[in-house]
């Protein structure tokens, strides 16, 4: 068995992730509106139906828009943090999603789901480490900055996707009023290129040599800059790209390609 991320839409327009191993589907958030959704689904053969479960990093709304036709229409269970739950509700109004406590193991199929806490302006919001009987991954998006536990987290992950959201100087010099460039970049708001790339290195170093890099900033990012950064200061520590690491970074309006775990 080996677990594998299939990332629908990352960014700010929309986040979800297919997890699947070779015999459970589900979703880490689902930031699409139903029928985008469905459709992204469905040109990679996967059904609606195939999907046991939805898990909610928080309640920003590029991470749940299509929550509550999931649960009312398909009777996907929605699962969020206690402390998260009323909150999405209060956005989308109400369903009967599954609530779990801080430190709750859940279970879809033969995975096991851990949450941990991220540093971001929402409501108690979470990263995610994902195991079955033979491997490891580990989603974190939506954080100012990596907490030191994130490496212990990591350590043994056949496969990280972690944010890459904004090149500082385009933040900076870009469009957005200054109390919004103040949040991205707080502890608290999104995670920098450099500071994604620092902590590729460091989960290099402990072991796990695959990445996704994803929620891009569509407005202070690029994919080139994303990779450059990466590519800097990896070089820097004499890791290379497709041999020493691989790494992809993700799609905000296509669906990106399957990437699996190592075998650990
Ligand atoms: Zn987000
Ligand atoms: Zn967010």
């Amino acid at each position: 068995m080996s677990i594998s991320f299939t990332p629908l839409a990352s960014g700010s327009k929309g986040n979800s992730v297919l997890v699947s191993n070779e015999k459970y589907k589900f979703l880490i958030d689902c930031g699409l509106c139903f029928s985008e959704l469905r459709k992204r689904l469905f040109s990679i053969d996967v059904k609606i139906e195939d999907i046991t479960g939805v898990i909610i990093t928080h309640e920003h709304i590029d991470h749940i828009k299509s929550a509550r036709t999931l649960s009312n229409t398909c009777e996907i269970p929605i699962y969020a943090r206690y402390e998260a739950m009323p909150r999405i509700e209060e956005i989308l109004g109400h369903f009967d999603g599954v609530c779990y406590e801080q430190g709750e193991i859940l279970t879809l199929g033969d995975m096991e789901i851990r949450s941990f806490s991220t540093p971001h302006d929402a409501v108690a919001p979470v990263g995610y480490m994902i195991t079955d009987k033979d491997s490891k991954a580990v989603y974190a998006t939506d954080l100012g900055s990596v907490p030191l536990e994130l490496f212990d987290i990591s350590t043994g992950a056949g496969l990280v996707m972690l944010e890459s959201n904004y090149d500082p100087e385009m933040l900076k010099c870009g469009p957005y009023p200054a109390f919004l460039k103040k949040r991205i970049g707080s502890d608290y708001g999104h995670l920098s290129n450099y500071d994604c790339a620092e902590a590729v290195l460091e989960m290099l170093n402990k072991g796990t040599n695959k990445f996704i890099l994803g929620h891009l900033s569509e407005n202070n990012n690029t994919r080139q800059k994303t990779g450059e950064t990466l590519l800097s200061v990896l070089n820097k520590s004499g890791a290379e790209l497709g041999t020493d690491y691989f790494a992809k970074i993700a799609w905000q309006h296509k669906v990106t390609e399957t990437v699996g775990c190592a075998i650990t």
